[in-house]
């Protein structure tokens, strides 16, 4: 079923040509190598960690079937490897001294440093999947960070990708309930998108919506089928991943797969979470933002706008340079304020706009409602499913405490030029009530 699905999305792929999913399908590494490079020589790239799950047998396999290894690349296992420019400019020195194509075994970190080093050469790569932890095996970007800023480079997505489900299924459960955690945050980015669009911000690509979220709600159905090791589920899981890959290839764009709950990830990712008690997957942030990002909708959803005051709003709108003043406030630290200084800035709409928005709302909130309501699920319902999946769902669990989520809320408004429920909220000038009602005592993030 996935299969057929993801058939239909290579057919509007514009990097990516083969993608196999299925039990012990990495012994087919070296078939796919050959079907999509010809008689080229391949690099493998690894760490300790995914060449003891999946790299050694690959490099087997390329080697029987007569593919040349012009060089194997192997970072430690530990400390954990970061996607860091450095580590990206490591493996472009190795490409630069062969003609090899990059042959990535691993995960979201091996497989963006890969992406982009390949991308600096010139050159297409493959990757063979170790875990359904995330959805950047297909898209066509780089989360990678230079001088402590996360950076997202455009760079193509692979050309071909391998996933044997066994290699998934032995891979660490923490790691498959991260790639639930991104899955289930399209829920919430699907709402910022329809959100963003109806303002004029973003129009929705449809082809990419449809390779996401009609099947989405069947994707994330079923989470404690995975704590399990439910092989289908787990081919369904990395199979939705992938399709968001795919989606945002089409569009050019992280809208299809990125929205409020991204938002709240990117930020804990720049500042770290200091008081974790051990490191916080990117999917793990995912979803509390995602829960975070969709108790926020939900109050938004209560709202009546009819009797908003528009005016008023656009004579109290500020100043670029107030905006400025407040993003420096929020971010006490140097790279992180400067970076958002300059994408607060440049999301920063005229009063006029502003105007057009709420104008917009006001006339059109009760069948936007509905539309919403039906993308949207009630925070606690998605929270139930991200636990049953081993997702943290409240602050502490990754080390926060109800201050620091809720000084966050404010912090990730600012953070990026991308419109979200939060900027609309914020322009109709609820947004410091809707949080004091969620922090309150019978608010949401009530403390426990
Ligand atoms: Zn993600």
């Amino acid at each position: 079923m996935i299969a057929e699905t993801i058939a239909a999305a290579l057919r509007q792929a514009t990097d990516t040509r083969e993608i196999l999913i299925g039990q012990g399908v990495l012994g087919e590494s070296a078939h796919v190598f050959r079907r999509n490079f010809g008689e080229a020589t391949a690099a493998l790239v690894a760490d300790e960690n995914t060449y003891r799950a999946a790299g050694e047998k690959a490099r087997d396999v390329l080697l029987q079937a007569g593919v040349r290894l012009d060089a194997t690349h192997v970072f430690p296992g530990s400390p954990r490897l970061y996607p860091e420019i450095e580590r990206v400019e490591e493996v472009r020195r190795l490409l630069s001294s062969t003609q090899a194509i990059p042959f990535v075994v691993g995960s979201g970190t091996l497989n963006d440093i890969v992406k982009l080093a390949a991308h600096q050469v010139g050159r297409p790569y493959m990757v063979v999947a170790t875990a359904a932890s995330m959805d950047g095996y297909t898209s066509f970007a780089a989360a990678i960070t230079h001088a402590g800023v996360k950076r997202v480079d455009a760079c193509p997505a692979p050309r071909a990708l391998v996933a044997d489900v066994q290699v998934l299924a032995d891979a660490p459960a923490e790691l498959t309930s991260s790639g639930y955690g991104d899955l289930a945050g399209k829920v919430i980015s699907g709402a910022d998108w329809m959100i963003a669009a109806a303002l004029g911000s973003d129009p929705i690509h449809r082809p990419a919506w449809d390779l996401i979220q009609p099947q989405l709600r069947e994707w994330i159905a079923e989470p404690q089928r995975l704590a399990y090791g439910d092989r289908p589920a787990l081919e369904r899981l990395l199979g939705g991943l992938v399709m968001a890959g795919l989606a945002m290839q089409a569009a050019r764009s992280s809208w299809p797969a990125s929205g409020s709950e991204h938002l709240f990830s990117h930020l804990w990712e720049m500042e770290g979470l200091p008081h974790a008690r051990r490191e916080v997957s990117h999917g793990f942030k995912v979803a509390l933002g995602a829960v975070a990002s969709a108790a926020f909708h939900e109050m938004l959803l209560a709202m009546d706008f009819s009797a908003l005051d528009v005016a008023a709003r656009v004579r109290a709108w500020p100043t670029p340079h107030d905006l400025q003043a407040e993003v420096r406030r929020a971010f006490a630290l140097a790279p992180l304020s400067d970076s958002a200084a300059e994408e607060a800035l440049a999301k920063y709409d005229d009063p006029g706009r502003v105007g057009q928005h709420l104008t917009y709302i006001q006339k059109h909130w009760p069948e936007m409602r509905e539309r919403l309501r039906a993308q949207l699920m009630p925070a606690a319902e998605l929270a139930r499913l991200l636990a049953k999946a081993g997702c943290p769902t409240t602050p502490e669990a990754v080390g926060l405490t109800r201050a620091d989520l809720r000084r966050d809320y404010n912090r990730v408004r600012m953070l990026r030029r991308r419109y979200t429920a939060l900027d609309l909220g914020f322009e109709a000038g609820i947004f410091p009530s809707l949080i004091d009602a969620l922090f309150a005592p019978s608010g949401f993030w009530a403390q426990p």
